[in-house]
């Protein structure tokens, strides 16, 4: 949500800073530039059907009327009593929440007024050089847009199914072969073991193989035994 927006370019700029990451409901909350125009679609750089459909509101109560969580987001540090996140905190706690939620941008010259800051429940601080705070407003939803976007990103990564890791008499088996080949290329020797194989073996346990790369890496040695048998 964009509160009292002056430069239509910013709008735009939201719009492709927002599509990039994902994320297609735009809010406008009294728009003080003319809305729509030129100059927004040309910074939108084609994210027209996110600008098609904003939604313009007269009070920022209204607009967040069916949110059940609403951040507003500041440059300075205020002397109020809620928590204040930064942009990857926010994302996690987005992403812990199920529900509408809101991300409430300010004015470019004075950002978010008390009484605006007091209809949120949280801020988000995106942290800065503390001399120089306040970044561009399309460049701030890029920010935090951003964050949001690789938060879902992780979550789809760690969600995604994966075949279980090999059980522990397979692994074994492959630590058998891989220290006879070992032995066999003259590159082990069990009376002085060092450390080869327990590096070796961290190294593999670490990455956790299924079945069937165990089954490729064996199929890698068997290759390589055989080859230097032949010579
Ligand atoms: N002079 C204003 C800054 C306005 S910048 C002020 O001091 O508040 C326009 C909007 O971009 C801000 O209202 C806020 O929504 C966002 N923004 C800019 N810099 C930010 C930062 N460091 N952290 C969080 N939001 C920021």
């Amino acid at each position: 949500m964009l509160v009292g927006t002056t430069h239509a370019g910013n709008i735009g700029g939201a719009a492709r800073a927002m599509l990039n990451m994902g994320l297609t409901r735009l809010v406008l909350v009294q728009p003080q530039a003319l809305f729509p125009c030129a100059e927004a679609t040309a910074r939108a750089s084609g994210a027209d059907d996110l600008l098609e459909n904003v939604q313009v509101f007269d009070s920022l109560q209204d607009a967040v009327q069916d949110c059940i969580l609403v951040f507003g987001t500041t440059a300075r540090e205020r002397s109020v009593a809620w928590q204040i996140f930064d942009p990857e905190s926010c994302a996690k706690k987005i992403k812990e929440t199920s529900g509408e939620i809101a991300i409430v941008f300010g004015r470019e010259h004075s950002g978010l007024t008390n009484e605006e800051l007091d209809v949120c429940h949280a801020a988000v601080k995106i942290p800065t050089n503390s001399q120089f705070s306040s970044l561009n407003l399309a460049a701030a939803v890029q920010v935090v847009s951003y964050e949001i976007h690789k938060a879902h990103l992780i979550s789809e990564t760690h969600l995604k199914p994966r075949h279980p890791s090999a059980p522990a008499k397979e692994l074994e088996m492959f630590y058998a072969h891989l220290e006879q080949t070992l032995i066999e290329i003259g590159l082990h020797n069990p009376e002085k073991p060092r450390r080869t194989m327990r590096k070796l073996r961290s190294f593999f346990n670490r990455s956790q193989p299924d079945s069937s790369e165990l089954a490729l890496l064996r199929g890698i040695l068997t290759e390589t035994q055989r080859s230097i048998k032949v010579k």
